[in-house]
């Protein structure tokens, strides 16, 4: 029987994991799971699978999920320090499924047991990925990725020889506003930007997806999960979303993953790696699909590819500083305080801002120095807006 903790339980990457868990539940033991606000739903979730203990990331939650738990023989703690701990209880296979930053405590403690590190929070890896590998690296923790892309990448260069590989194409769907004119684009709402054409996902990764900030955080963390040079790193719009993404060898062969856009696709092999494992989602008909294309992104309308570039180039804490600024600016957009378009802005002057040349250019060498300069860039966009 493995044991495992969710991080994230209750949201859209954490419900798929436990989705495919319900179908197999006497091979686990589950011992964390983790939420916020859904207390209601982290709790049935915690009943469900017997979890040894249920922590929600808002202390001021903790008595009501004490009283949802009662007589449940769950345990229950509050707050981000409790995540942090209970994401230090030893596990075989661990998922790092909390949105944003707010997860990178979990993933550290996670890459510590010298199991499964299964990583949907890719946040972890653009705020703090030398450390992140460093302490993998450490522990002999094996760094799974649950983005579909990345995990389509690992599957492309599964067996080949790194010193062969020319180039690293990551697909987007291009989001809701591929179509729209700079105008349109401007006056767009956090309602309309939720909606992703092809994947249910979280609200704020949906967001993301429609600026393309998403794809822009996927390079970096494409950066660190494969080890290339960030001009190797490609990205095409494919709005199928059925060419999850591709790896070109330096003999012009290309290998690519295909698939139904479902994350149960990724995360099944993440929990079954190395082996495959029959799972739910539906498969391919090439018979009835509508055609593949490929396209350039419109850097004018999404500039959130270049400053990733300019972060990767940067180096240092450029990385935790431009996923900061950009989740400060989806907060104002969310908030209805900014347009859409001027989340790129914000966070364009955040990286740039002289202010923090010192810390974003030094090297990443502690947690603390990485939480600190993400605080800094949260409170420079709060300025700025
Ligand atoms: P979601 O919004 O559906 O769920 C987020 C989870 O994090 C919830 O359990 C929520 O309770 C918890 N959470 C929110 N704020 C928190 C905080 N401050 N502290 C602790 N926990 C908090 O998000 P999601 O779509 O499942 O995405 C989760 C992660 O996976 C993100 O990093 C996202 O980029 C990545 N990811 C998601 C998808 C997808 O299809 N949803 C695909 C690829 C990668
Ligand atoms: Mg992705």
């Amino acid at each position: 029987m493995r044991s495992i903790s969710i991080f994230g339980a209750t949201g859209s990457i954490g419900s798929n994991t436990l989705d495919l868990i319900r179908r197999d539940k006497t091979a686990y033991r589950v011992i964390a799971l983790s939420g916020a606000g859904n207390i209601k739903k982290l709790a049935a979730q915690a009943v469900e699978f017997n979890a040894k203990i249920a922590v929600t990331a808002y202390e001021d939650r903790l008595e009501d999920l004490q009283d949802a738990l009662r007589g449940s023989g769950v345990e229950c703690a509050g707050g981000a320090n409790a995540i942090a701990a209970a994401a230090a209880l030893p596990v075989d296979w661990g998922m790092s499924a909390i949105v944003g930053a707010a997860g990178l405590r979990a993933s550290m403690a996670l890459a510590r047991h010298g199991g499964i590190l299964a990583l949907a929070n890719k946040e972890s890896l653009v705020c703090a990925g030398d450390l992140l590998l460093a302490e993998c690296a450490a522990h002999g923790t094996r760094l799974l990725p649950v983005d579909s892309e990345h995990s389509a990448l690992f599957q492309a260069l599964n067996g080949e020889n790194r010193k062969a590989l020319r180039r690293l194409i990551l697909t987007a769907s291009g989001g809701p506003f591929k179509d729209y004119t700079l105008e349109q684009m401007r006056g767009v709402s956090p309602g309309q930007a939720m909606r992703h054409p092809k994947w249910q996902m979280g609200e704020r990764i949906s967001i993301d997806s429609a600026s393309m900030f998403n794809k822009a955080l996927e390079v970096i963390e494409a950066k660190y999960l494969f080890g290339c040079k960030p001009e190797q790193i490609e990205v095409v719009v494919h709005p199928q979303a059925i060419v999850h993404s591709m790896v070109e060898y330096i003999d012009n062969t290309i290998i690519s993953h295909m698939g139904s856009p479902d994350m149960r696709g990724a995360i099944g092999y993440a929990l079954h790696w190395p082996e495959r494992a029959i799972n739910p989602i539906a498969p391919l008909d090439f018979t009835h699909m509508e055609a593949l294309s490929f396209s350039s992104p419109d850097e004018a309308k999404f500039p959130a590819l270049r400053l990733a570039r300019e972060a990767l180039q940067l180096g240092g804490h450029a990385g935790v500083v431009f996923n900061a600024a950009k989740e400060a600016a989806l907060d104002a957009f969310i908030a209805g305080k900014i347009g859409f378009l001027d989340m790129a802005g914000l966070v364009e002057k955040t990286l740039y801002n002289a202010q923090i040349e010192s810390i974003r250019e030094s090297a990443q060498s502690s947690l603390a120095q990485v939480l600190a300069a993400d605080a800094e860039a949260r409170a420079l966009v709060m300025e700025n807006i």
